[in-house]
């Protein structure tokens, strides 16, 4: 088999889907990897140190040629993989709702398309799960750009010059971004409170250390829907939740906000007028800015100040630790592969009965197969 490696194009994309690590994994599998020059500069990694590894590394066509698998970060345009021959697998992030046309492209070049975000939730694929580990960076990293942003320490400091109290950090969305946001700002030294909609996180952010601001009088309420993800909200609920943040934000000093429902734009958690309530010189990361912002006001790739208060927006959080942010997205991308490897074949064999499989595949023998991309 062999794996083809891209050289990312997209703006604020500074991974790569394979580091010498995985290459020299793949080689020890039985594959042969070709790696487009320059792919791992953003991460840091030389063309010498793929070349180190085992790969050969050529421009994008000698790259492609014959592949029997293209491994990428983000979904390239199909254009751009001409020369590909057809049935080579694609897997990457594909992002399909916000660009349908390109997986009909990926179709109808042949191309089969795997979307490694759509990877299940389920124990054997824990270890494939590329947002997972790319959400653990972006909740760190939300913390770190908040300190650097925030005018003032996190920790309580008593000098001989008087006391400095301790940042109050409020993190909305306790999923595995948060629950990373909630450890790091702990580590810091903040005073630390967060909320959710799925009642078992409740939980999960008191052992870290945190307090609990939940929605109690709405009776009734898990917000957990399949996977473990969130629901949509009830009217009721969205206006208990709303009244809660109103009392809860004005003693804020950061915010980290992480709230997703998959397939649906992400909820609107803080409005304009709670944003005025807040003390100028407070910070907020919107982690969701770019599947529509949980935060009135919040622009994609900016920094925006409303009420004297600095929203910030950075897209693609997880490039911004590309090299650990690519260490780990290639070895869910090895994960996933070496799952499937059949020895005596020398190739990965993608049973579409699979529950993995099945999971991922968007385009197979020049068709859109999957259920959600049918059904949309
Ligand atoms: P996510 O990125 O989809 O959403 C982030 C968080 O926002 C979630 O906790 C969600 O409940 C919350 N949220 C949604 N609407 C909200 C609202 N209106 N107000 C406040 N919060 C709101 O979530 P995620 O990080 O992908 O994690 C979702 C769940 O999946 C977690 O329980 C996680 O532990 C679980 N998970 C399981 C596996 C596995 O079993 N393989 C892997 C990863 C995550």
């Amino acid at each position: 088999m062999r794996i083809a490696v891209l050289r990312e194009t997209a703006d604020a994309e500074a991974r790569v889907a394979a580091t010498p690590e995985t290459v020299k994994k793949f080689i020890a599998l039985g594959a042969t990897v070709a790696v487009e020059a320059g792919a791992g500069a953003g991460a840091n990694l030389s063309d010498q140190l793929y070349t180190d590894a085992g790969a050969t590394v050529g421009d994008r066509a000698a790259t492609i040629a014959g592949a029997d698998l293209i491994a990428a970060v983000q979904g390239p345009d199909a254009s751009s993989l001409g020369g590909a021959k057809p049935g080579a697998v694609l897997a990457a992030i594909l992002s399909p709702f916000a660009d349908r046309a390109r997986i009909d492209a990926y179709a109808a070049a042949g191309i089969d398309a795997l979307a490694m975000e759509f990877m299940p939730r389920i124990t054997r694929a824990q270890s494939m799960d590329v947002l997972s580990s790319q959400s653990n960076l972006s909740g760190y990293k939300a913390v770190i750009d908040a300190a650097e942003a925030y005018g003032r320490a996190f920790p309580m400091m008593m000098t001989a010059a008087g006391t400095i109290s301790a940042a109050r950090v409020f993190v909305m969305g306790v999923g595995v971004a948060g629950l990373q946001a909630i450890a790091t700002a702990r580590r810091l030294g903040a005073l630390v409170s967060a909320t959710d909609v799925r009642a078992a996180t409740k939980e999960q952010i008191e052992s870290l250390g945190a307090k609990a601001i939940f929605v109690e009088k709405v009776a009734g309420i898990q917000g957990e829907g399949s996977g473990g993800y969130a629901t949509e909200m009830s009217d009721e609920y969205k206006a208990a939740q709303a009244e809660l943040v109103s009392s809860h934000i004005a003693k804020q000093d950061i915010v980290i906000t992480t709230a997703l429902i998959p397939g649906r734009p992400a909820p609107r958690l803080i409005s304009d007028a709670q944003l005025a309530t807040m003390r100028p010189g407070s910070v907020i990361v919107d982690l969701a800015v770019e599947s529509g912002g949980n935060v009135e006001g919040s622009k994609v790739g900016e920094t925006a100040v409303v009420h004297g208060v600095k929203i910030i927006g950075h897209r693609n959080s997880a490039s911004r630790l590309a090299a650990d942010a690519s260490a780990l997205y290639s070895r869910n991308v090895y994960n996933f592969i070496a799952a499937f490897w059949d020895k005596d074949a020398g190739t990965a064999v993608w049973n579409p009965e699979d529950e993995i499989v099945k999971g991922v595949t968007l385009t197979r023998g020049g068709a859109v197969v999957h259920e959600r991309l049918l059904a949309a």
